[in-house]
């Protein structure tokens, strides 16, 4: 269960345990456990909840029913003490991304999120996203980060979601009244049976819980995104997802669809030139899921533009190892071949990408 980029998604029960304010109990396990993943190469991006319940100690409310109103009051004082929670774990650099369900459904949106979180990934920063609670039209309902989760993998091409909370996963029982439950670790297809045995339906109108982080996953894996249910309580789970074995349920992602991609890749595209590159590249390419960089280039062959598909191939012996798609043109890439990704804007006075074919865009053969 290998990932290289991946959406972690922590619940206000993690960030907020009592209610009263954030928390270090649960949060900085995650937190060590995101900087092992970035230290391995890994790019992670965090959705996090917890500005509601954060906020709460701060605003009087005075009873148990909060508006919507007092809600987003909360959340937005909240999420000042949430992101200073986060930061404090973290020595890299750490960004507020807020947004809504429908900022994605706007195209001009959708690339301003994916561009922003993109050059962050680049920068080594890590994004936090979480609802732009102020700007919410309706209720603020637990849940709706998990399926905002799910949006944000698309976006941002994730392989991988994590749906951390402190339930262990999906099991054949309520594990809270039937002792004989057992956790199951593999679900292949979301269908209304998995529904049923998360104790809701899929037109159930109950939000958070099970419902909502099978509706996420529903939404990831038919985009190619394995989906994972974790507890995030328990500092072992960690230990076991670096270790690349499963502590929870994994929704396998939809193969047919990475299927389609690749085959269109290969087949349908027809390449327009030819790079050649060194063992470093070769080998980041092959054996760690790398993205190419312009210093990996050796050599350019034929004109191609942006966009265009081109061939890959190992310098020392000619073996053609992967297809992709070049975000420069071969004349700009004759520039910068061979030189670090800080030197593009210098170099062409403009820097489109820091890596010249993205692993998002590229098959291995
Ligand atoms: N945006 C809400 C908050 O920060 C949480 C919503 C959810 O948990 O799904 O409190």
């Amino acid at each position: 269960m290998n990932f290289n980029r991946a959406v972690i998604k922590v619940g206000s029960a993690l960030v907020a345990p009592t209610k009263t304010g954030c928390s270090g109990q649960y949060t900085l396990a995650i937190a060590q456990f995101i900087t092992k993943c970035q230290q391995q190469g890994k790019e992670i991006i965090l959705v996090s909840s917890g500005g509601v319940a954060a906020g709460r100690s701060i605003i009087h409310h005075g009873s148990p029913e909060l508006s919507i109103a007092v809600k987003k009051a909360m959340s937005s004082v909240g999420q000042m003490k949430m992101m200073a929670n986060w930061q404090r774990f973290f020595d890299r650099p750490c960004s507020q991304i807020l947004i809504n369900q429908s900022d994605l459904e706007n195209r001009k949106r959708f690339i301003s999120i994916k561009e922003t979180i993109q050059i962050q990934l680049a920068n080594g920063i890590l994004p936090i996203v979480n609802e732009n609670d102020t700007l919410t039209s309706e209720d603020l309902t637990v849940g709706d980060n998990d399926n905002l989760a799910a949006l944000v993998a698309q976006v941002c091409k994730a392989d991988s979601l994590f749906i951390l909370s402190d339930i262990d996963g999906v099991f054949t029982k309520d594990p809270k009244v039937h002792s004989d439950a057992v956790l199951i670790p593999d679900i292949e297809h979301i269908t209304d049976e998995i529904y049923a045995l998360a104790g809701t339906s899929r037109n159930h109108l109950a939000t958070g819980g099970m419902k909502t982080k099978i509706q996420a996953a529903e939404k990831a894996v038919e985009h190619g995104i394995n989906t994972y249910i974790v507890n995030g309580t328990k500092s072992e789970v960690f230990a076991s997802l670096l270790a690349q074995q499963n502590p929870g349920t994994r929704f396998a992602a939809d193969k047919d669809i990475i299927k389609a991609k690749k085959h269109w890749l290969k087949h349908t595209l027809k390449s327009q030139g030819k790079i050649t590159l060194d063992s470093g590249a070769v080998n980041a390419l092959v054996n760690k899921g790398a993205s190419l960089l312009p210093s990996g280039i050796k050599t350019i062959e034929q004109h191609f533009k942006a966009g265009d598909a081109v061939d890959l191939i190992d310098h020392q012996n000619n073996h053609f190892i992967a297809k992709g798609i070049s975000l420069y043109s071969h004349s700009d890439l004759q520039r910068i071949m061979g030189k670090h990704s800080d030197e593009i804007a210098i170099i062409l006075g403009h820097n489109q990408s820091n890596v010249v074919v993205h692993r998002d865009d590229m098959v291995i053969l």
